[in-house]
Formats: C-alpha cells, structure tokens, sequence
C-alpha cells in the first residue's frame, strides 16, 4: 500500500518480557525491515545535520546495531560501552542501579580522547540509568556529549528528565 509508515509502526510490544508486568518494546522488527531501519537511523541523525562528531558510543546490546550504523554514516569511529567484564583492554568502569540490584557497565581507558565531540545512542531510554552511566564513562575520559539519540522514550520513566537534568540534548522518535 502507499501508507507511509512511521517509525513506530515497525516496533512490537511482547507483553509479560523479560518479566510479568512488563511489555517489553521490541525493535528487533524495526531493525529487520530495510526501510524501517534505515528511517530509523535517517531520522536519529537528522537534528545533527552539519554537526561534527569524533565519535559515536553505543550502549549493549541494542546501541552497537544503532551506533554502528551511524557511525558509519558520519564516517567516524565507534565505541561501545559494555557489561562489565566484557571488553579486553584496560577499563574505567560505573556502577547504576537497576529495578532489582545493580549493574555494571565499562568503557576502555583509550577508547576516547579529551576534547573529542560523542553522540550516545541506545534504542530506549526508560529511567535512564544505563545511559546514565554511559554518560558519566564518556565524561571521566574527557569526551564532550554533543548528543543522545534514542529510538523510543518512555517518559513516565523519567529517564529524559534525568538526563536533561545532566545538561544533555535528548532526542528520541517516539514514545
Ligand atoms: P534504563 O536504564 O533507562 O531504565 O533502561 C534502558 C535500557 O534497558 C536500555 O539499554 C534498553 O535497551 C533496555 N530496555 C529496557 N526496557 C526495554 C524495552 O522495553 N525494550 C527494549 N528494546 N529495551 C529495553
């Protein structure tokens, strides 16, 4: 058909995922489709047209198919921030908590120099304590966050207001 579909219309929501309660947006349907997902990535860097980025970082797992693929269009290099224990080399790690406990995550010492100009992407910001923590990571080793790009916001969450709250520019496509 000549419907035009939006971003959203290629994400499917999995009731009672990982947990009960939970209905978990799953976006592996937007990456599958050729034109969702390359709407996807056209639109996550369309307030940054004529901007100059080093680096983009991506949050695991979902950030490295997002991040990887923008970077690639910005032609710059990419980094990943990971759960702990994960990356190879020398690490600076942040701990955050998580609905029940805690987590992890690391970045490699060299992986950014200081002064350098960072997008951050990941595919949902919820309470924003991953990309938190990813944020915190960037800024010990200098970066400067220019960005941070997500596919879906969860507003009730309070992730953007966490991150705002941070002096960060959010952008999201839907709710
Ligand atoms: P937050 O730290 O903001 O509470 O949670 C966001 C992180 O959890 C992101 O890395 C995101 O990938 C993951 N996440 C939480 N809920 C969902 C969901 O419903 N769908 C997807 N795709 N990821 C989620």
């Amino acid at each position: 058909s000549k419907t035009t579909k939006t971003v959203k219309d290629y994400i499917r929501t999995i009731v009672d995922f990982p947990h009960e309660g939970i209905m978990f947006r799953d976006v592996t349907t937007l990456f599958a489709d050729a034109r969702g997902f390359r709407m996807a990535i056209d639109q996550l860097l369309h307030p940054y047209a004529g901007e100059r980025f080093d680096k983009v970082v991506g949050l695991e797992a979902r950030g490295f198919i997002l991040g990887g693929a923008i970077a690639h269009q910005l032609s710059v290099g990419f980094v990943p921030v990971r759960k702990k224990g994960k990356l190879p080399g020398a690490v600076i790690s942040e701990e955050y908590t998580l609905e029940y406990g805690e987590a992890i995550v690391e970045i490699h010492d060299d992986a950014i120099q200081p002064g350098e100009k960072i997008l951050l992407v990941d595919d949902l910001l919820a309470t924003g304590g991953t990309a938190e923590a990813g944020l915190k990571l960037i800024e010990r080793l200098g970066g400067e966050v220019i960005g941070c790009a997500f596919i879906i916001d969860l507003p009730d969450l309070g992730g953007r207001k966490k991150l705002e709250a941070m002096g960060m520019d959010v952008h999201a496509l839907c709710a």
